[in-house]
């Protein structure tokens, strides 16, 4: 929502500096110590930079810039207390906004933690329902989602600079032996998150877990 992306700006913003700078870099390279660069020329040269920059940005950071939405910008659809509603703006699937009306009034509920329209009460699992608690209740799927999210990133990384990389291998069934730690996996199906070769020791297995996130991105307490 309005936010530019750095990657794109890097080579004009490089282009920026290298001509700001290049009065003092012909200095250097001649080995002038006396010499002085001229303030005006650099603030200006500053002012018409910062100018090209938010030029170039407007068409990007205004994704809704279409005759439709511009149509609602002239005869936005209130509501009883004044407040524009969100749900009259056209979903843009151009710009990367592949949301349906629904999802697209949900998304922005979440986004400033409104209250959302229809979930129960009482979650399946028993619990009160919130809009934290579907997130993060192990009955639905977003738990397993984030967790997998994690798992085949880490994965497709492992790939570039490890042999034999695979997700969820069954480990070797135990036969007696008795684990250190009690939260150790003793089930007869029990599965690691990644198995890589060569990630800390040359020919050697390491087995990757992690406990999956929060929608914050915080460990699970
Ligand atoms: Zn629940």
């Amino acid at each position: 929502m309005g936010i530019t992306s750095p990657e794109k700006m890097a080579e004009v913003e490089n282009l920026n500096s290298i001509n700001l700078t290049r009065s003092l870099t012909d200095m250097i390279i001649a080995q002038d110590a006396q010499g002085e660069i001229d303030q005006s020329v650099i603030a200006e040269q500053k002012k018409r930079f910062s100018r090209d920059r938010q030029q170039g940005q407007r068409p990007a950071l205004n994704p809704f810039d279409h005759p439709a939405s511009r149509h609602r910008e002239k005869n936005p659809h209130r509501t009883g207390d004044g407040s524009v509603q969100l749900a009259n703006i056209t979903t843009n699937q151009s710009k990367g906004f592949n949301l349906n009306k629904q999802e697209f009034v949900d998304a922005v509920a979440l986004r400033y933690g409104w209250p959302v329209e229809g979930l129960p009460n009482t979650c399946v699992c028993g619990s009160p329902n919130s809009a934290d608690h579907t997130m993060t209740c192990k009955k639905g799927g977003f738990v397993c989602i984030r967790h997998d999210e994690v798992r085949d990133l880490t994965a497709s990384m492992l790939k570039e600079v490890c042999h034999d990389v695979s997700t969820e291998p069954t480990l070797l069934p135990l036969d007696g032996e008795l684990l250190r730690y009690r939260t150790a996996n003793t089930a007869p199906e029990a599965r690691v998150d990644i198995c890589a070769r060569g990630f800390w020791t040359r020919g050697q297995r390491t087995l990757f877990g992690h406990p999956g996130l929060r929608p914050d991105g915080r460990l699970p307490s």
